[in-house]
């Protein structure tokens, strides 16, 4: 985009020049058009279990007459949609956080050991659900990695979360955590559906979902990996993914000390 101005010299009542601002705009309208499609793609996520909710609450209303088993039906269905609207709305939440609020979350040496642990104490019994099984091996002395612990232990929540729904039963995860070279590797491994090639590089993204069905189904809302990815970025570091369909996933996050 270029502005211009004539530039007057009063005094002499004369004109003596052409201003030319120049700006290059083309980042600026790729950002524009990121952030219109953020709000569509929310507003349709958010609308989806809306209708659903309302349309349920307007049967409920109608149907004077129900038998149990069917306003059972229904209220099942409600309380899908209202937990599946609860979890986008924290999420969204979250990805804005992480976002605008770089500078204030309070960061101190993160003991790696023990904030991992903490997250598979939540993840244990969902594992144990499904007959999951869980290996753990995460060495004694590593280094504590400076940052905000809520975020550094959020990937690690993201991470065993999808192991653990995109597994089926009676499958394995194993989570490792090492050091090397200054720099902290933590891996999650899984032996669940996989990610197909033409996948691998979009599944960061912003509710993109390799089967949109079964992840709604299985509860997700397509907004973890992009959590993820933000936060591992604030650490300065990088997140790797190898994967192979019908086999298994591993996400590799490697995290710098300084
Ligand atoms: P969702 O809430 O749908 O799980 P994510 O952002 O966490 O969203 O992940 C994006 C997509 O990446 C998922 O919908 C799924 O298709 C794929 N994915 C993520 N983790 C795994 C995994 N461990 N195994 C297989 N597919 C995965």
């Amino acid at each position: 985009k270029v502005y211009t101005a004539l530039v007057e010299n009063k005094e002499m009542k004369e004109m003596f020049g052409v201003l030319a601002v120049i700006q290059d705009i083309t980042e600026m309208r790729k950002l524009e058009n990121l952030r219109k499609e953020f709000v569509s793609n929310v507003s349709h996520e958010l609308r989806t279990p809306l209708t659903s909710i309302s349309g349920f609450v307007e049967t409920l209303k109608k149907w004077t007459i129900i038998n149990e088993s069917d306003r059972m039906k229904i209220l099942d269905i409600i309380e899908f949609e209202t937990e599946r609207l609860k979890r986008l709305i924290n999420d969204i939440l979250k990805l804005s956080e992480i976002e605008n609020m770089k500078l204030i979350k309070e960061k101190t040496n993160i003991d790696v050991k023990k904030s991992i642990s903490e997250v598979l104490y939540l993840i244990k019994p969902l594992a144990e659900n499904k007959n999951i099984q869980l290996e753990i091996n995460i060495g004694d002395n590593l280094k504590a990695i400076v940052g905000n612990i809520d975020w550094f232990q959020q990937i690690i929540m993201n991470l065993c979360e999808n192991a653990v729904k995109y597994t089926v039963e009676g499958g394995k995860i194993t989570i490792k955590a090492t050091s090397y070279d200054e720099y902290l590797f933590i891996s999650v491994k899984d032996t669940g559906v996989g990610i197909g090639k033409e996948d691998i590089p979009r599944i960061f993204e912003r509710f993109y979902r390799v089967d949109k069905a079964r992840s709604r189904q299985i509860g997700g809302t397509g907004l973890g990996l992009a959590i993820v990815k933000h936060i591992v970025m604030e650490f300065n570091g990088e997140i790797e993914v190898k994967s192979e369909v019908g086999k298994g996933s591993e996400f590799i996050v490697k995290l710098p000390y300084v």
